[in-house]
């Protein structure tokens, strides 16, 4: 639903909020935890906009909000933003709606001398986990992607006959979830190479990342109760990106029967920065399946989710080798797609979730699995940009390439949406870098 907040031509009196290409414009206002650099601070909530970050812990100390926002805003200013997201729809329309207002360039001067006392530079900020998370599902939503590995795992039967019916998930490990710009080191883990007859212990030889979106859940839920797929929308809360980093040679060896162990617990990177589901409102586009394919069963079918169930967000990933770093050069681009090839909706994934029973808990964060778009450079891991290590992927900066990621390799995913109508809104970045094995 498109309200004021979504008007493209309003402004913040915060300048470098219009700047160009700036991905924290008014109409954004998405939600973060963090703390001073450097400091031993108490991390609390905080909103961006512009270069700056909002501190909602000064701000709700300020009492300039009206009673609604106010509480909403008290609970944001936490720790963690597990209870804002517990509180539901309500109280995060009323707080947005506030910001949107005190940070418009009509605000009263009191209401803006007020807010500029709690702007902090985002340069001076260390963002934190958004959420302490409790529980973190990973999807496998992309048809794309499926077929991309499924050609590589199993050539002649590529994909398995429940991927058009449901989006298949596995449970993953929340313990090793990282903010953006935290480093690991090359997991060791056992891998059987092709024709050997017993595995050999090492560090990953076929080290990938994966290109998904993430997002959070709402208010929590009992056990046994289902989300119906037309309720969706108001149970999540925001978006980010989420890098999935993988031990290929590690998963493929130890997936079968039980599913992805070692070789996805060693690190998982999201975004810093909770872009709203309401924030995105203005870049739903219609849900649509290829005539020949199956329809979603009852329970995953609702008309609102074909109207404008998928989210039309752009998505990039840069590789920045250690020679590129040396060099001060950014990197290069590997791959660009959209969100809105995935097979499934974040809507369907929630339903499909719940429709056992399985209880929810606010902040819970869920992966849409990899986003692999239909040609061959909107691929969202390496494994598929190099065909399962076999073409190597040019980086044309500085004359390298690679098969799998090597020690030093940075991986930079970036996501956006822009159309016309509406303003542009960014995600930040995600980044991490491969650091050698531990011995
Ligand atoms: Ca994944």
């Amino acid at each position: 639903m498109l309200d004021f907040t979504h008007d493209p031509q309003a402004t913040s009196w915060v300048a470098s909020a219009q700047a160009d290409g700036c991905d924290f414009p008014l109409q954004n206002l998405p939600f973060g935890v963090f703390a001073a650099r450097g400091s031993h601070e108490t991390p609390r909530g905080g909103v961006a906009i512009g270069d700056q970050v909002l501190d909602l812990a000064r701000l709700a100390a300020a009492q300039v909000l009206e009673p609604e926002a106010q509480v909403a805003c008290a609970v944001a200013a936490g720790e963690t933003l597990n209870a804002y997201m517990g509180l539901g729809q309500p109280a995060w329309r009323a707080l947005r709606r506030a910001l949107f207002r005190a940070l418009h360039a009509d605000a009263p001067a009191a209401t803006q001398e007020a807010l500029r006392a709690c702007l902090v530079p985002q340069a001076r900020a260390e963002m934190k986990l958004p959420v302490e998370v409790r529980n973190y599902t990973d999807f496998y939503t992309s048809l794309h992607h499926a077929l991309n590995v499924g050609r590589v795992i199993r050539p002649d039967d590529p994909l398995t006959p429940n991927f058009k019916w449901l989006p298949i998930a596995y449970h993953g490990r929340a313990s090793s979830v990282v903010p953006s710009g935290s480093n690991f080191h090359r997991p060791l883990g056992q891998a059987r190479a092709p024709g050997a007859q017993a595995p050999a212990y090492g560090p990953c030889a076929r080290l990938d990342f994966e290109l998904e979106m993430g997002f959070f859940v709402g208010p929590d839920t009992v056990l046994g109760q289902r989300v119906p797929l037309a309720d969706t929308r108001e149970r999540i809360f925001g978006m980010c990106l989420l890098n999935d980093w993988s031990a290929r040679d590690h998963q493929f060896w130890e997936m079968d029967p039980l599913g992805p162990f070692l070789g996805k617990n060693f690190c998982t990177s999201i975004s810093p920065w909770v872009v709203t589901l309401e924030a995105l409102a203005p870049y739903r586009v219609p849900f649509a399946r290829p005539a020949a394919d199956p329809p979603p069963l009852a329970y995953l079918d609702d008309p609102q989710e074909r109207a404008d169930g998928a989210l039309d967000v752009q998505l990039e990933v840069v590789l920045q080798s250690a020679s590129a770093r040396r060099r001060g050069l950014p990197g290069d681009r590997i791959a660009a797609t959209s969100f809105r090839h995935q097979y499934w909706t974040i809507g369907q994934m929630l339903a499909q979730h719940t429709v056992g029973g399985c209880n929810l808990q606010a902040g819970d964060l869920m992966g849409t699995g990899t986003v692999s778009g239909p040609t061959p450079g909107e691929a969202g891991a390496i494994v598929e940009l190099s065909r399962g290590g076999t073409v190597p992927v040019p980086l044309p900066s500085t004359g390298e390439e690679r098969r799998f990621l090597e020690d030093g390799d940075c991986v930079v995913l970036r996501g956006w949406c822009a159309r016309p109508g509406a303003a542009r809104i960014g995600f930040g970045s995600c980044r991490g870098e491969v650091l050698p094995a531990l011995p």
